[in-house]
């Protein structure tokens, strides 16, 4: 069969690697040129609501996938209206804006930190003094990567971070001193099967992700797959679902939710027995999960704006490096390297030699 992506990025990229040895083939329909997964694709090079395009990906392809949130509504709802389309629409609709997904968190009883809608300045200067500071402003819509956030502190001009959001839609939420920051992968294929990985433990830097590592038998991990069961029922949803967390002490407070593969699950090519490209395949192809069981201690290390030294990395053992064929550039995330160990302490003191050549 062949499945359509709308994105073609390093995560439709790492879908087709997984299904190729399931036999599958794969279409995406991207807007730039040199877009990473067309090597691996047929690669249909259109806007993502290009109605040309949409047709090609309908008559071409079994089912639809996508691998980013900010996917026009109303090509999900068009090419719902010929094919099936994974995750479901009102996933999408609800992970795009960070009003609505704080809100479904809250009615599903899973904690968040506190937050209230901003409009305008008048609304802000409410919100700050309903919310207190330090606070952080953010869009409500296409922020990723800490794009589209300002942090405010006591004495900042209100008006100066209006302006900086772009004064758009938005939430205050308040600043969370959190322990960690820690993220689930869950997964629900369409009859409804679940399965759920180890907790990963994310250190960001300027709002982008630097590492991911493992958490086998977290004591956190009931609690977070309590979470996640609740959204994946609530939403009928199938593939794969990430949900990111502030913990402070024994509460996870729900941060955002991504209804697709995510950067803090790539350490489970090498670091579970199965992969969540694959199983985001097998959820929305209907085929039994794989196991999500950790297969020893495993971070990742993203590659970000320029390349290490690639051979001397590859000279470290249980150390596995993937380029996305990206061109690197300040900020951008062009690869990740991923250690196994058989050991937490061997996985720490490998990560140190890493670090060395970053
Ligand atoms: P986000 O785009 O919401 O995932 O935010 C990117 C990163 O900014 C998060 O992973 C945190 O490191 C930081 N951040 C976002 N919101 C908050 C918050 N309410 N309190 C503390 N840090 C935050």
């Amino acid at each position: 069969m062949k499945i359509g992506i709308l994105g073609g990025g390093q995560l439709a990229r790492m879908l087709a690697l997984a299904g190729y040895p399931l036999g599958l083939d794969f279409m995406v329909l991207e807007p730039a040129a040199d877009a990473c997964a067309g090597p691996l694709s047929e690669h249909v090079t259109a806007a993502y609501d290009d109605p040309e395009g949409l047709e090609k990906l309908a008559a071409a392809c079994g089912l639809v996938t996508y691998e980013f949130e900010s996917v026009p509504a109303a090509a999900v709802e068009r090419l719902g209206l010929s094919l099936p389309v994974f995750p479901p629409a009102g996933a999408l609709a609800t992970a795009r804006d960070r009003n609505h997904e704080k809100t479904l968190f809250n009615e599903l009883g899973i904690e968040t930190a506190p937050f209230v809608e901003v409009h305008d300045l008048r609304t802000l200067k409410k919100a700050v003094a309903q919310i207190g500071l330090p606070a952080i402003l953010k869009t409500r819509t296409l922020g990723y990567d800490g794009k589209g956030q300002q942090v405010i502190r006591s004495g900042d001009d209100l008006q100066a971070k209006w302006v900086a959001i772009g004064e758009v839609p938005a939430i205050l939420e308040g600043l969370v001193d959190f322990d960690r920051e820690v993220s689930i992968i869950a997964v629900r294929s369409v009859s409804g099967e679940m399965a759920f990985y180890p907790l990963a433990e994310n250190v960001h830097h300027e709002g982008i992700l630097r590492l991911s590592t493992c958490l086998p038998d977290d004591s956190h991990q009931p609690l977070a797959e309590d979470y996640a069961r609740r959204v994946l029922k609530h939403m009928d949803y199938v593939g794969v679902l990430a949900i990111e967390f502030f913990q402070v002490g024994s509460h996870l407070l729900a941060n955002e939710m991504a209804p697709r593969v995510h950067n803090s699950g790539h350490w489970t090519i090498e670091g579970a027995q199965t992969s969540q490209f694959e199983n985001h395949l097998r959820a929305i192809l209907d085929l039994p999960l794989g196991g999500t069981a950790p297969v020893g201690h495993a971070a990742m290390v993203n590659l970000i704006g320029e390349l290490p030294d690639t051979s001397a990395v590859l000279q470290l053992k249980n150390t596995h490096l993937h380029l996305y064929g990206k061109m690197p550039r300040a900020g951008r995330k062009i690869g990740h390297v991923t250690v196994r160990e058989d050991s937490e302490r061997a996985l720490q003191a490998r990560l140190a030699q890493l670090q060395d050549l970053m």
